[in-house]
Protein backbone atom coordinates (compact mmCIF):
# COMPACT_ATOMS: atom_id res chain seq x y z
CA UNK A 1 0.00 0.00 0.00
CA UNK A 2 1.80 3.46 -1.21
CA UNK A 3 0.56 5.82 1.81
CA UNK A 4 -0.25 10.07 1.49
CA UNK A 5 -0.44 10.47 5.23
CA UNK A 6 1.64 8.91 8.33
CA UNK A 7 -0.35 6.79 9.63
CA UNK A 8 0.34 7.31 13.03
CA UNK A 9 0.39 11.35 13.19
CA UNK A 10 -1.70 12.44 9.58
CA UNK A 11 0.78 14.80 8.53
CA UNK A 12 1.21 14.68 4.98
CA UNK A 13 4.42 12.50 3.82
CA UNK A 14 7.56 13.41 1.81
CA UNK A 15 9.80 11.69 -0.48
CA UNK A 16 12.62 10.94 0.64
CA UNK A 17 15.62 8.99 -1.34
CA UNK A 18 16.52 5.93 -0.24
CA UNK A 19 19.58 4.25 -2.07
CA UNK A 20 17.88 1.24 -3.23
CA UNK A 21 14.48 1.99 -3.10
CA UNK A 22 14.48 5.80 -4.77
CA UNK A 23 11.43 8.09 -3.63
CA UNK A 24 10.18 6.85 -0.45
CA UNK A 25 7.18 8.08 1.36
CA UNK A 26 8.79 9.94 4.57
CA UNK A 27 7.00 11.49 7.97
CA UNK A 28 9.41 14.23 9.19
CA UNK A 29 7.77 14.18 12.69
CA UNK A 30 8.07 10.17 13.27
CA UNK A 31 11.56 9.90 11.45
CA UNK A 32 9.75 6.82 9.51
CA UNK A 33 9.49 5.90 5.71
CA UNK A 34 6.86 3.94 4.63
CA UNK A 35 7.96 1.31 1.82
CA UNK A 36 5.19 -0.13 -0.29
CA UNK A 37 5.58 -3.30 1.41
CA UNK A 38 3.03 -6.56 0.04
CA UNK A 39 1.16 -8.37 2.96
CA UNK A 40 2.78 -11.72 4.02
CA UNK A 41 0.52 -14.23 4.08
CA UNK A 42 0.79 -18.00 4.32
CA UNK A 43 -1.10 -21.32 2.65
CA UNK A 44 -0.16 -24.86 3.67
CA UNK A 45 -1.35 -28.21 2.29
CA UNK A 46 -1.58 -30.26 5.03
CA UNK A 47 -0.33 -34.08 4.78
CA UNK A 48 -1.38 -37.07 6.12
CA UNK A 49 -0.32 -40.23 3.97
CA UNK A 50 -1.88 -40.12 0.72
CA UNK A 51 -4.52 -37.23 2.07
CA UNK A 52 -4.98 -33.65 2.10
CA UNK A 53 -6.79 -31.45 4.58
CA UNK A 54 -9.60 -29.47 2.47
CA UNK A 55 -11.81 -26.80 4.15
CA UNK A 56 -14.88 -25.03 3.25
CA UNK A 57 -14.97 -21.56 3.65
CA UNK A 58 -17.99 -19.40 1.09
CA UNK A 59 -16.85 -16.12 1.84
CA UNK A 60 -13.20 -16.88 0.21
CA UNK A 61 -14.81 -18.96 -2.77
CA UNK A 62 -18.52 -20.54 -2.87
CA UNK A 63 -18.13 -23.46 -4.56
CA UNK A 64 -14.97 -24.36 -3.62
CA UNK A 65 -12.49 -26.14 -1.24
CA UNK A 66 -9.33 -24.68 -0.45
CA UNK A 67 -6.67 -25.24 1.95
CA UNK A 68 -5.13 -23.22 5.41
CA UNK A 69 -4.34 -19.80 4.61
CA UNK A 70 -4.04 -16.79 6.70
CA UNK A 71 -1.76 -13.34 7.34
CA UNK A 72 1.60 -13.60 8.91
CA UNK A 73 1.21 -11.43 12.27
CA UNK A 74 3.99 -9.34 13.22
CA UNK A 75 6.10 -10.86 15.64
CA UNK A 76 6.38 -14.37 14.48
CA UNK A 77 7.82 -16.51 11.58
CA UNK A 78 6.43 -17.64 8.38
CA UNK A 79 6.59 -21.12 10.20
CA UNK A 80 4.98 -19.80 13.18
CA UNK A 81 1.80 -18.48 11.12
CA UNK A 82 1.86 -21.88 9.44
CA UNK A 83 1.61 -23.90 13.16
CA UNK A 84 -0.61 -21.44 14.38
CA UNK A 85 -3.06 -21.50 11.23
CA UNK A 86 -3.60 -24.98 10.96
CA UNK A 87 -3.57 -25.19 14.76
CA UNK A 88 -6.59 -22.34 14.57
CA UNK A 89 -8.85 -23.57 12.06
CA UNK A 90 -8.31 -27.09 12.28
CA UNK A 91 -7.35 -28.45 15.99
CA UNK A 92 -4.55 -30.61 14.38
CA UNK A 93 -0.94 -30.32 15.00
CA UNK A 94 1.84 -30.18 12.20
CA UNK A 95 5.69 -31.08 12.39
CA UNK A 96 7.54 -30.97 9.43
CA UNK A 97 6.98 -27.92 7.53
CA UNK A 98 8.71 -27.44 3.53
CA UNK A 99 8.35 -24.13 1.45
CA UNK A 100 7.11 -24.61 -1.88
CA UNK A 101 7.40 -20.79 -3.36
CA UNK A 102 5.64 -17.95 -3.38
CA UNK A 103 2.83 -16.45 -5.62
CA UNK A 104 1.70 -12.76 -5.80
CA UNK A 105 -2.06 -11.75 -6.11
CA UNK A 106 -1.60 -7.88 -7.32
CA UNK A 107 -5.68 -7.30 -6.60
CA UNK A 108 -5.05 -7.55 -2.78
CA UNK A 109 -0.90 -6.68 -2.72
CA UNK A 110 -0.93 -10.38 -0.89
CA UNK A 111 2.31 -12.65 -1.12
CA UNK A 112 1.70 -15.93 -0.39
CA UNK A 113 4.06 -17.92 0.89
CA UNK A 114 2.85 -21.74 -0.07
CA UNK A 115 3.90 -24.81 2.01
CA UNK A 116 3.22 -28.46 2.75
CA UNK A 117 3.06 -29.52 6.12
CA UNK A 118 2.98 -32.88 7.87
CA UNK A 119 0.38 -33.99 9.90
CA UNK A 120 1.38 -34.56 13.51
CA UNK A 121 -1.08 -35.21 15.76
CA UNK A 122 -4.56 -34.33 17.11
CA UNK A 123 -8.34 -34.49 16.00
CA UNK A 124 -10.01 -32.21 13.71
CA UNK A 125 -11.68 -29.63 15.80
CA UNK A 126 -13.04 -26.95 13.18
CA UNK A 127 -13.00 -23.36 13.91
CA UNK A 128 -16.37 -21.32 13.49
CA UNK A 129 -14.43 -19.77 10.47
CA UNK A 130 -14.56 -22.89 8.81
CA UNK A 131 -17.66 -24.61 7.46
CA UNK A 132 -16.82 -27.56 6.43
CA UNK A 133 -13.15 -29.13 7.14
CA UNK A 134 -12.44 -32.81 6.42
CA UNK A 135 -9.47 -35.57 5.12
CA UNK A 136 -9.17 -35.61 1.74
CA UNK A 137 -7.81 -38.73 -1.47
CA UNK A 138 -4.79 -35.89 -2.45
CA UNK A 139 -6.08 -37.32 -6.28
CA UNK A 140 -9.48 -35.96 -5.33
CA UNK A 141 -7.73 -32.77 -4.55
CA UNK A 142 -7.58 -30.54 -7.79
CA UNK A 143 -11.50 -31.58 -8.74
CA UNK A 144 -12.59 -30.50 -5.32
CA UNK A 145 -10.91 -26.73 -5.83
CA UNK A 146 -12.00 -25.54 -8.96
CA UNK A 147 -12.01 -21.91 -8.35
CA UNK A 148 -8.53 -21.60 -6.29
CA UNK A 149 -5.91 -21.49 -8.61
CA UNK A 150 -3.19 -20.88 -6.18
CA UNK A 151 -4.44 -23.83 -3.86
CA UNK A 152 -4.46 -26.22 -6.88
CA UNK A 153 -0.52 -24.92 -7.62
CA UNK A 154 0.00 -25.86 -4.14
CA UNK A 155 -1.49 -28.97 -4.57
CA UNK A 156 0.67 -30.15 -7.89
CA UNK A 157 3.99 -29.18 -6.01
CA UNK A 158 2.81 -31.41 -3.05
CA UNK A 159 1.88 -33.98 -5.70
CA UNK A 160 5.42 -33.38 -7.12
CA UNK A 161 7.14 -33.35 -3.78
CA UNK A 162 5.80 -36.79 -2.58
CA UNK A 163 6.69 -38.39 -6.25
CA UNK A 164 3.21 -39.25 -7.63
CA UNK A 165 3.50 -40.65 -10.74
CA UNK A 166 -0.73 -41.17 -11.79
CA UNK A 167 -2.36 -39.10 -14.12
CA UNK A 168 -5.74 -39.12 -11.85
CA UNK A 169 -4.97 -36.58 -9.85
CA UNK A 170 -5.11 -34.51 -12.56
CA UNK A 171 -8.28 -35.19 -14.25
CA UNK A 172 -10.28 -32.28 -13.82
CA UNK A 173 -7.25 -29.63 -14.85
CA UNK A 174 -8.21 -28.19 -18.35
CA UNK A 175 -5.24 -29.27 -21.13
ZN1 LIG B 1 4.04 10.76 11.44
Amino acid sequence: MKYKFCPICGTKLEEKYSWDEGGVPYCPKDDMMYFDTPKPCIIAAVIKDNQILLLKQSYIFKNSKVLVSGYVTNGETVEDTVRREVKEETGLNVGAIKYLGSDYLPSREILMLTFMAKYESGEIEKSSEVEWLDWSNIEDALCEMPEDEIGKRVVKKVLHEIGYKGHKAYRCEIR
